[in-house]
């Protein structure tokens, strides 16, 4: 285990100044004009895999860090340049992470590099898991995967939601229910290359949004969709293995049997998962609110009324020192949950959740003080303020909503299922 400072390295010192720049001089320049185009910024994604920061080597090695908080680091640094175009780079790495976390070495070895492409002819992942009704819960989801002995082939039938990058990705990693009736137990996911795009995956409507409108989200809809039975991500084996054991679960309740709880067992493998990414999405809310604070607390120096700067008086320079207070609280949840979860230290009170839920509602709280601070200037479009309160409101709602990390953790630290 790599003991905890909060001194970083001089690697990751390096590794932030790098980002920074790259977020100064390529993003920033364009990030409104991405947002106001609400398309995917391409040459901005094709210049991060020129000079090396769209790619898998960038992104393994990050991931490899075993203090776990360069990860967040390059997210905060992103993202503070622009979390639309931040997460135009960074969206296929949940596409990266649903291969990571279920297939097996081979399947990784020839997906993986899939998704990122080259520097010449870059390419784009999406995970699909939401549908219309299945958000939140998504056990209930009802896109199906039929298998056809016959032909070892998958049949993909439903309509997924909200995708990032989706259509318009390489890489698909698609989750699905084989026996609905399981609930999450008998779901499993599949990865679809480019070679169906059309042929039984497509793109649906794409959704204008409030914020982060450089990065793409779509429906994806999947009908008919037959891929080979090796697109299974761990293989027929596991599953079959997996769904007898769901089976046997399912029936020893149905019998009054006492069963471990989700909590216990089954459930836990995907929690976790999704636990161990919280922080890195933490990391992108307080890049967002980064930048606002920083952006406010100059204009509160320069603008004066009354014939004094506006930051004289104590009701902006208090706001500001909470401002700052709040995201550094911030800053410091996600990199406690970045280490643990890089130590495999258990998230015994749901710390991987405190972090994205904390540095969600105080990028959303940080922004809206910033725009209050500019006055009119901050609600117009002329000054960027507006577009990061924008930005800030999904990190309330995706990765799991704020509702959701609070269930979570009270279920965490009581240690009773609360509903
Ligand atoms: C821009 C964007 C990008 C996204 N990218 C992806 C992606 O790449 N892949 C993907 O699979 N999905 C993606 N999503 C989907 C996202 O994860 C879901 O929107 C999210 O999980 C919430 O689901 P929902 O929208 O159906 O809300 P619902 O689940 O319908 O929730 C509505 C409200 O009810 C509350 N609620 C629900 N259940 C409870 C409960 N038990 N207790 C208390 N409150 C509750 C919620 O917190 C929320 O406030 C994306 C969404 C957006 C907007």
């Amino acid at each position: 285990m790599t003991g905890f400072t909060l001194e970083l390295t001089e690697d990751q010192q390096t590794l932030q100044k790098w980002v920074h720049e790259f977020s100064e001089t390529v993003i920033r320049p364009v990030a409104s004009e991405w947002d106001e185009r609400e398309e995917t910024p391409w040459p901005v994604i094709q210049e991060a895999a020129k000079v090396g920061l769209y790619s898998l080597d960038f992104f393994g090695q990050t991931w490899g860090d075993q203090t776990g908080v360069s990860l967040p680091i390059v997210m905060e640094e992103l993202f503070w340049g622009d979390a639309g175009i931040g997460l135009s780079i960074v969206g296929t790495t949940l596409g990266v992470a649903g291969i990571l976390s279920n297939g097996t070495p081979d399947q990784v070895g020839e997906w993986v590099p899939r998704c990122f492409g080259t520097p010449d002819d870059v390419k784009l992942a999406a995970l699909a898991v939401s549908e219309p009704n299945a958000g939140s819960d998504v056990s209930s989801m009802k896109t199906r995967a039929v298998y056809d002995e016959a032909k070892d082939e998958w049949v993909l039938n439903g309509v997924k939601t909200w995708i990032t990058n989706g259509g318009i990705a390489d890489v698909h990693v698609v989750v699905a229910a084989v026996e609905p009736e399981l609930k999450a137990r008998g779901q499993a996911s599949f990865v679809v290359g480019p070679e169906f795009k059309g042929k039984g995956l497509a793109q649906g409507q794409k959704f204008k949004k409030h914020g982060i409108r450089a990065s793409h989200t779509s429906e994806v809809i999947l009908d008919d969709l037959r891929i080979p039975g090796s697109c299974l991500l761990g293989g027929k084996e596991k599953l079959d293995a997996r769904l007898a054991k769901a089976r046997e679960r399912m029936e020893a309740a149905k019998r009054g049997e006492q069963v471990q709880s989700s909590r216990e067992k089954g459930g836990q493998a995907a929690m976790a998962t999704f636990e161990a990414s919280r922080p890195s999405v933490g990391a992108q809310a307080v890049g967002i609110a980064r930048a606002a604070y920083e952006y406010s607390l100059d204009y509160a120096k320069t603008r004066e009324q009354f014939g004094r700067p506006i930051i004289a008086n104590q009701g902006i320079a208090f706001t500001l020192a909470d401002m700052k207070t709040r995201l550094d609280a911030a800053r410091l949840l996600v990199w406690r949950a970045a280490w643990m979860g890089r130590n495999q230290v258990p998230f015994s009170s749901g710390e991987g959740s405190m972090s994205k839920l904390y540095a969600g509602e105080t990028a959303v709280w940080v922004t809206e003080q910033a725009i209050q601070i500019l006055g009119g200037n901050g609600y117009t479009r002329e000054y960027p303020v507006e577009r990061w309160h924008r930005d800030a409101k999904i990190y309330t709602i995706f990765e799991g909503t704020s509702e959701i990390q609070r269930l979570i953790i009270s279920r965490a630290i009581s240690g009773i299922q609360i509903p």
